[in-house]
């Protein structure tokens, strides 16, 4: 079973500036009452939330905030998300990398609508525009919007039925490659980190090809302290870590309150063995 703890570092979370649904300030608050003491904003392929925050925000010497951003990728044929900490966020680099990720969302929403609609769904699209706020529109935000709408129960029915892997909106076109995501993180200085491998539903073979082809296009790390992971997946990638000397990370990839089983802050605790993520970024 897994048992989750509270860290000091919290490596992977989101506010609304993606498909969260907190401001970055008040992840930022949440993080200080919950202890952390170092918090990675890592929202989807951006990282506005985390500029607004450091420039307007009110931040305290107690809670370091650290830049990152999870970026949407393609691995034969799979989403695969790839979390990176500690880019230039203000370079010119980076601001193309959000350029083509805007880029890519409106066409994939498009793209989404018209398959969502052509399933027989009612598609507001100035309502869903509304319910992402100043966020790029996400399958979240269709999915609160089909709750409130009441063409769905809840948003996991709401995946379940239409937008979740092998339903008709996995609408996967316009992300780049794998190697792309982890060149463009590297090449603005930071850490590649794999996001949540058990999320990806691969056998042991596909996902150590997974972790081949990542480690080979520049990755450093994988995410094993992850709250809902199998703890066999766990003790097997803390071993491919070993092996093949990769650090290890994590995070609890909270995305808003009252979901007991993404607490901010919270995962399971480091393995005895492997280097960790979190004294790489420190060093
Ligand atoms: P997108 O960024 O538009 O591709 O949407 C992916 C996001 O949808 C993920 O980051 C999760 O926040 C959310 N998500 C994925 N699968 C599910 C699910 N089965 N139930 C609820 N939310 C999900
Ligand atoms: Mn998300
Ligand atoms: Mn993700
Ligand atoms: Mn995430």
């Amino acid at each position: 079973m897994n048992t989750n703890i509270r860290h000091p570092w919290e490596m992977h979370c989101h506010s609304h500036a993606s498909d969260g649904v907190l401001s970055p300030q008040a992840v930022y608050d949440r993080a200080k009452d919950a202890g952390v003491s170092n918090l990675v904003l890592t929202d989807h392929d951006t990282a506005a939330g985390y500029r607004a925050l450091r420039d307007q925000g009110e931040l305290t010497d107690d809670l370091r905030l650290w830049p990152g951003a999870e970026l949407s990728s393609l691995w034969l044929g799979r989403n695969i998300h790839i979390v990176g900490i500690g880019m230039d966020v203000d370079s010119e680099a980076w601001l193309g990398v959000e350029q083509r990720y805007i880029k890519a969302r409106e066409q994939r929403f498009e793209r989404l609508l018209f398959v969502l609609r052509r399933a027989g769904l009612d598609m507001d699209e100035s309502a869903i525009r509304a319910e992402a706020g100043d966020a790029l529109p996400g399958r979240p935000h269709i999915a609160r919007f089909l709750v409130s709408t009441g063409q769905a129960k809840d948003s996991a029915q709401a995946f379940k039925r239409w937008l979740g892997t092998g339903k008709v909106g996995d609408v996967k076109q316009g992300w780049p490659a794998l190697e792309q995501a982890v060149a463009d993180i590297r090449d603005c200085g930071g850490k590649a980190v794999l996001a949540h491998p058990h999320r990806y539903k691969l056998t042991w073979r596909k996902l150590d090809q997974l972790i081949d082809d990542f480690q080979d296009a520049g990755g450093e790390a994988i995410e094993v302290c992850c709250p809902a992971m199998p703890s066999q997946m766990r003790e097997r990638l803390v071993n491919s870590c070993c092996e093949r000397d990769l650090l290890i990370g994590g995070g609890s990839d909270f995305h808003q309150p009252d979901t007991p089983w993404a607490r901010l802050g919270w995962y399971p605790q480091w393995p005895s063995q492997g280097k960790r993520l979190v004294d790489a970024l420190v060093a």
